[in-house]
């Protein structure tokens, strides 16, 4: 019989193999600093205001935090990063880590284009408010909600049709604006198909994120006939994207087209949580950390069980979830190498989970942002904070490069 071996997340050896000696101790600083909570704090306060002033702050960003949590400033920068991680069988999304802002499709199929010609770079991410204006994006979403509940609760189309209600309340105006949206998002997904890329729409704040999840499934709908080109993302710390999950799978069926999913826990909590107390509305968070996981696992196991019709990425570091997927697909006696499972872990994190997936042979990359240091600020801001607690991600983060400094004899 032929036993594979346990897949183990402890061999930092692996985990820190392209990392050397200065490197590593390099992390180790950074990590620290990050688990010293009022230093974070004032970091994130501080940091954005002294760019936008023009302080002299790039340089030590650069040197720190941008350097652990980004691949470069431009797209070429980042090709040294994705060659370093191909030589160990670790694959790249490509991120254009720009946030909120008009950037026209151009930036993105730029992306793409280079994507195509490299060995190890098969995906790139899309975020909605790098092509459509925030307000649009929000005023559409409002007024879904509004439709709720006098539409059919169907599992496929009461989202679309809603949508297509909402869409009256827009001014002539902002139908033309929601078009353009609409034509660059089909340029980038047409651009990806041909080039045989796949694009990751990324999710964001859950009061803009009906109109994202309208546009993804129109594109899926278009490009994933026979493979799965584009991907939604699905943030489980919500509780209603289980069951949004599975709309989605039915909208697949009925439609025929294969379902991109990329499974996270979500990177806005704080965030939505404040507003919906703010606002007087039920949070859309879940009520615990558990809940999250359930549902996470939930939809893993969902996944595996239609992977004819959905394809999945299941991005997160939680290591149970990384390995019940791997548990699941050897329980099927399916590779781990399946065209539609695919594993990924941020730059500058869980090394441990990323490089032993790739040793057991997994299809496994590296979410790598790159851009300007003024444009990636909120996104390295992001990683500070969900980073600062010592008991959190710190804390592994740490303890796993203390074990492999210490088999180095470092310390
Ligand atoms: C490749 C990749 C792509 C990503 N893309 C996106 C994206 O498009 N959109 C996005 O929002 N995020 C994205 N993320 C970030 C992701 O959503 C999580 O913030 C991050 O990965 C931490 O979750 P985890 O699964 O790694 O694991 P864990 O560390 O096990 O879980 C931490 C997460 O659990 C949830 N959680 C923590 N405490 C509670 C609580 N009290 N109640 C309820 N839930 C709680 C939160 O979501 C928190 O981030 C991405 C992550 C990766 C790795």
């Amino acid at each position: 019989m032929n036993v594979q071996p346990a897949i183990s997340f402890d061999n930092t050896e692996t985990a820190f193999a392209y990392k050397d000696n200065a490197a590593l101790k390099k992390a180790r600083f950074l990590f620290s600093s990050m688990g010293i909570g009022p230093l974070v704090k004032l970091g994130t306060k501080i940091t954005p205001w002294a760019i936008r002033a023009g302080l002299p702050v790039k340089g030590i960003i650069r040197n720190t935090i941008f350097k652990q949590f980004v691949g470069g400033e431009s797209l070429n920068e980042t090709a040294e990063v994705a060659s370093k991680l191909g030589e160990y069988g670790v694959q790249v999304i490509l991120d254009y880590g720009v946030e909120g802002g008009d950037y026209g499709e151009e930036g993105f199929t730029r992306v793409i284009d280079y994507a195509a010609t490299q060995p190890n770079i098969p995906f790139m991410s899309v975020k909605v408010t790098g092509i459509a204006r925030f307000g649009l994006l929000e005023k559409l979403d409002q007024s879904v909600e509004l439709h709720a509940g006098t539409l059919r609760q169907a599992q496929d189309g009461s989202l679309m049709k809603r949508f297509d209600k909402a869409m009256e309340a827009l001014t002539d105006e902002e139908r033309a604006e929601w078009q353009r949206v609409y034509n660059r998002m089909q340029h980038i997904c047409r651009e990806a198909a041909e080039k045989n890329i796949g694009v990751l729409i990324d999710a964001e704040e859950s009061w803009i994120q009906d109109p994202v999840d309208v546009l993804t499934i129109k594109m899926m709908e278009q490009f994933n006939r026979t493979r799965a080109v584009v991907y939604n993302t699905l943030q489980l710390y919500r509780h209603d994207r289980l069951a949004f999950l599975k709309d989605s799978y039915e909208a697949a069926r009925l439609r025929n087209f294969i379902l991109g999913a990329k499974l996270v826990r979500g990177a806005y909590m704080e965030k939505e949580r404040r507003r919906a107390e703010d606002m007087n509305y039920p949070s859309p968070i879940q009520p615990d950390k558990a809940a999250s996981d359930r549902d996470y696992n939930l939809a893993i196991e969902f996944c595996v069980e239609n992977i004819e019709q959905i394809a999945f990425i299941i991005a997160s570091h939680n290591e149970y979830s990384n390995l019940y997927t791997t548990q699941l697909l050897r329980g099927k006696k399916w590779s781990l190498y399946h065209p539609h499972v695919h594993f990924s872990q941020l730059y500058g994190m869980s090394d441990n989970i990323t490089f032993n997936l790739a040793g057991a042979g997994c299809a496994v990359s590296k979410y790598l942002p790159f851009g300007p240091i003024k444009d990636v600020i909120p996104y390295l801001m992001r990683r500070a904070q969900e980073n600062s607690s010592v008991s959190g991600q710190t804390g592994r983060e740490l303890a796993l490069i203390r074990k492999e400094m210490k088999r180095r004899g470092l310390q």
